[in-house]
């Protein structure tokens, strides 16, 4: 079923009342911080950004300055850390990927990912381009009439045993954890979360980052993760 932009955004929005924790149940709101890592952040023009372990450096820096535990932000950010990755690049600027369709929590590997609303395990799949997601796992919501994907990417690859295809979750429940660099596509460990209306035939992946002459139907198909989420 679609809907327009304006009532599915209010659908989505009234799906939580409040912030929904995505990562390790024991973190509290005050513990989520805002990061910037997008081509406009001027600290980012002197760290090497295709180095996982510059990136997670930078991310450590930002979290003790601002006494945070997890670093988030990126939906609909244009960014330069995928211009190391052959995966993502094509030969001219409009349709080279690098803008971002989900939204990224950045925390320690081996951190629990919940479940954001309650669903079934659409599909799932380890990945493994260099820069691609690693394992990463789809689940299918229902409400009423309307379905809608969430998708959690850059996990752990013991997350992908003993989960099957249909299996039910809560909101909350944990659904997996987060990957490290090895297994997680060669970044500092972090969860991209999307949320993906029409998934259309894609099993266990699906773009989450676009290039700027695709953007429009990716930002249409891919909502803003917040207004589920109510981070910000
Ligand atoms: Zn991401």
């Amino acid at each position: 079923m679609s809907i327009d932009k304006a009532k599915r955004d209010l659908f989505l929005k009234s799906l939580t009342q409040s912030f929904v924790p995505l990562l390790d149940a024991d973190h509290e709101e005050g513990d989520y911080i805002p990061l910037d890592l997008s081509i406009n952040n001027d600290e980012l023009r002197h760290i090497d950004v295709a180095s996982s372990r510059a990136l997670w450096n930078y991310v450590n820096t930002q979290l003790q300055k601002n006494r945070g535990k997890i670093g988030y932000g990126g939906y609909n950010e244009r960014r330069d850390i995928y211009s190391r990755s052959v995966y993502f690049n094509q030969n001219d600027s409009a349709t080279q990927r690098n803008i971002h369709l989900g939204l990224d929590f950045w925390c320690e590997a081996d951190t629990a990912v919940l479940a954001a609303y309650p669903g079934m395990i659409h599909s799932f799949k380890d990945n493994r381009n260099h820069g691609d997601y690693g394992p990463c796992i789809i689940l299918k919501h229902k409400v009423k009439e309307t379905s809608f994907y969430t998708l959690y990417g850059h996990l752990s690859r013991v997350s992908l045993k003993n989960i099957e295809v249909g299996q039910r979750l809560s909101a909350g429940d944990v659904l997996a954890y987060l990957g490290t660099p090895d297994e997680n596509g060669d970044y500092a460990p972090h969860l991209h979360f999307q949320i993906i209306m029409d998934i259309e035939n894609y099993y266990g992946d699906y773009p989450g980052v676009s290039s700027a002459k695709n953007l429009m139907y990716f930002l249409e198909n891919c909502p803003d993760p917040n207004l589920l989420l109510k981070i910000y």
